[in-house]
C-alpha cells in the first residue's frame, strides 16, 4: 500500500514508535528510524527491517530537544529517499509529580520532546510535502491530549498542545494534498507505562500485576491494554489513500477512556 513512500518515525527505537515503523515498512515504505538506545541493537533492528520487508531503512540519532539536529534528520531522510512523505511524531517521555513539586527541568524536557519537536519536524518537512502536493503527518498524542489526570501537568499540557498543533497544520495544508491527524491512545504497555506501574507497586507494596489491573481500571472502561501493533495499524490507515480527506482529527484508541 505504501510502496515507494518514505516515512520518518521519531522515537522508533522502542514501544509504539517501533511498531509504527515496522507497520509502515510492512506496507512497503522506506523508513527513517530515530531514538535512543544501544547502538548495536539499533543497527540490528535497522538491518532486520530491510531484510524482512525488502525496504531501505536508515537511522538518525537526532535528539528531539535539539532543533538543529531535528532539521538535519529531516534533510537526511529527504536526501536519502528523495522525499519525506509520511512523518510520524511519536517521541515522548513522562514524569509524574504534583504541580508544585514538578521539577522545572522535567517540564522543559517534556515540552521540548512531546510538543516542540513536532513543530520542528513539521516545519522542516512541509516545504517538500507542499512541493510534491502529498504528505501525511501523524502526531502521537494521547488520551491526555483530550482529558487530564493529576500529576501529569507537563505531559497533559504538551499533548493538548499537540492536538491543537494538529488542527492548525490540517487547516493550513487542507488544499495541498497533505493531511495531519493525531492518534490518542489510552494505556499501551510499553517501557514508558511499565515505569509508572513499577513505581506504583514500589509505593504500595502490592504485586506489579495487581497495579497493572488497578492502573487500567482507574481510567479505562475496557480493562485491556491497546497494543503498539494496534496503533501501527491505525497509522497505516491514516497514511493510506482511503484516509485522504481525514484531517485535523484526533483519533481515540483508548478502551473507552475518553467516553466515560
Ligand atoms: P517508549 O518509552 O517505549 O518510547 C519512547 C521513544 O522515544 C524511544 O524510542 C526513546 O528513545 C525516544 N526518545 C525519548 N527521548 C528522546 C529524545 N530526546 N530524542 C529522540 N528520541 C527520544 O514510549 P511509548 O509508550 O512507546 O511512547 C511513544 C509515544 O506514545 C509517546 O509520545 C507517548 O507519550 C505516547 N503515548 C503512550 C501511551 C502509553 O500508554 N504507552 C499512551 C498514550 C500516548
Amino acid at each position: 500500500m505504501l510502496k515507494g513512500k518514505s516515512a520518518l518515525v521519531t522515537g522508533s527505537t522502542s514501544g509504539i514508535g517501533r511498531a509504527i515503523a515496522l507497520a509502515l515498512a510492512a506496507e512497503g515504505a522506506n523508513v527513517t528510524i530515530n531514538g535512543f538506545g544501544d547502538k548495536a541493537v539499533i543497527e540490528q533492528e535497522r538491518a532486520a527491517i530491510e531484510k524482512k520487508f525488502g525496504v531501505k531503512a536508515i537511522y538518525s540519532g537526532a535528539d528531539m530537544t535539539k532543533p538543529t539536529e531535528i532539521a538535519d534528520m529531516v534533510r537526511m531522510a529527504e536526501k536519502t529517499f528523495g522525499a519525506l512523505d509520511i512523518l510520524v511524531n511519536n517521541a515522548g517521555i513522562q514524569h509524574v509529580a504534583n504541580v508544585e513539586d514538578f521539577p522545572v527541568e522535567k517540564w522543559d524536557a517534556i515540552i521540548a520532546i512531546n510538543l516542540s519537536s513536532s513543530f520542528h519536524t513539521i516545519r522542516a518537512a512541509l516545504p517538500g510535502m507542499k512541493k510534491r502536493q502529498w504528505g501525511r503527518i501523524i502526531n502521537i498524542a494521547s488520551a491526555h491530549g483530550l482529558v487530564a489526570s493529576a500529576q501529569k501537568v507537563a505531559y497533559v499540557s504538551a499533548k493538548h498542545g499537540l492536538v491543537g498543533m494538529t488542527k492548525v497544520v490540517a487547516i493550513e495544508c487542507a488544499n495541498s494534498g497533505i493531511t495531519c491527524n493525531a492518534i490518542c491512545p489510552g494505556w499501551v504497555l510499553t517501557p514508558l507505562v511499565q515505569a509508572q506501574i513499577d513505581a506504583r507497586a514500589k509505593a504500595s507494596g502490592r504485586p506489579v500485576r495487581e497495579e497493572e489491573i488497578a492502573l487500567l481500571a482507574e481510567k479505562q472502561p475496557m480493562h485491556q491494554f491497546t497494543t503498539p501493533e494496534n496503533i501501527g495499524a491505525l497509522a497505516v490507515f491514516l497514511a493510506s489513500d482511503a484516509a485522504a480527506t481525514i484531517t485535523g482529527s484526533a483519533y481515540s484508541i483508548d478502551g473507552g477512556w475518553t467516553a466515560a
